[in-house]
């Protein structure tokens, strides 16, 4: 029996010209396999090394592939959209340009996804080549994030997943700039399952994403889902009052049963500084949330386009 649904495997590439070689044959390996009518879109995202040139040779031996080139490099979450933004077929699929997402459990995606999911993401049971430390940090991130945000973000997600049609008209329909795709992805809802896989160690080249930039996206990823962190500041300061209330009537006491030898200049200094300090936190709070409102009120596109190849591109 031939299937004729199709499916578009959506790659983003910085500076991958080293992993898009050795990804491509197996990707594609897996793709003959398939009884379904697939298609590659590559994004190269800014890339400066020869990853266009790469791409550019792999689109030339594949009609399958398609390639989209980003003006500059706006981020992996960015690069998604702009692939994303140009899925026509039933369903897509979401895969990491340097191994660690193998491609050859994409059949078990499929099958998933025929069985009725909507969308079908790959949680990792295991990751290698990754420092604990990383790990830790990453398992603590989503710990933190279950327990601030409303969207229940399933935890050891990543961007390994497949998405129907209907789910991925849903997405489009999410232009805000302050892009966390696994929240966003999460958030539309639908019939979701997860596929546990253990995630592989990269093929080669580096990590994009060292810790400043780890900690940039947790950043983003709290404030765009939980504005639990604003009120967090209420309660700190209603406890801080309440605190100071009975303190000051623990000094009205004081002074009235034992009279006031002038004192109490270093509990003076700690409670100015201890207020000012909490008052600047919950001020720098605000000030996360206003700066990415400000960049929303910008109404800017969330991505600009340089080149676009292949069967499959736009325009
Ligand atoms: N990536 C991208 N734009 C960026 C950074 C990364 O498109 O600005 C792509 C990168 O090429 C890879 C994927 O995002 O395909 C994951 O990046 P990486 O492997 O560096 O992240 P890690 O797996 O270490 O979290
Ligand atoms: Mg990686």
């Amino acid at each position: 029996m031939a299937d004729t649904s199709s499916l578009t495997i959506v790659i983003a590439a910085f500076n991958e010209q080293a992993a898009l070689p050795v990804l491509h044959p197996r990707l594609s390996t897996v793709l003959d396999g398939l009884d379904l009518d697939c298609r590659v879109l590559y994004v190269d995202d800014g890339s400066k090394d020869g990853t266009w040139e790469v791409l550019r040779e792999i689109a030339a031996a594949d009609p399958r592939v398609s390639l989209l080139r980003l003006a500059r490099n706006f981020g992996k979450e960015l690069a998604l959209t702009a692939g994303l933004d140009q899925v026509h077929t039933d369903a897509a699929m979401v895969l990491d340009a340097d191994g660690q997402d193998p491609p050859e459990l994409i059949p078990a995606f499929v099958a998933k996804w025929r069985e009725g999911f909507d969308v079908v993401y790959g949680t990792r049971s295991r990751r290698d080549g990754e420092t604990w430390f990383k790990r830790f940090t990453a398992a603590g991130f989503y710990r933190v994030m279950r327990w601030l945000s409303q969207t229940d973000i399933p935890r050891d997600t990543g961007d390994f997943r497949l998405m129907s049609s209907r789910v991925l008209d849903a997405l489009r329909q999410l232009r805000e700039r302050q892009r966390f795709m696994k929240g966003l992805f999460t958030w539309v809802g639908f019939r979701q399952v997860s596929l546990p896989y253990q995630r592989e160690a990269r093929m080669a080249g580096a990590t994009k994403f060292n810790y400043w930039r780890l900690w940039n996206l947790a950043l983003e990823g709290i404030t765009s889902f939980s504005t639990v962190p604003l009120r967090l500041a209420t309660y700190v300061g209603v406890f801080t009052a309440l605190v100071a209330f009975g303190w000051g009537l623990w000094i009205i006491a004081r002074t009235v049963l034992w009279g006031d030898p002038v004192q109490g200049w270093p509990s003076l200094m700690t409670v100015v500084l201890f207020l000012g300090g909490i008052q600047l936190v919950a001020l720098g709070i605000i000030g996360e949330y206003l700066g990415r409102l400000y960049v929303e009120s910008k109404q800017r596109p969330l991505y600009v386009v340089s080149e676009a190849l292949g069967p499959h591109a736009p325009g």
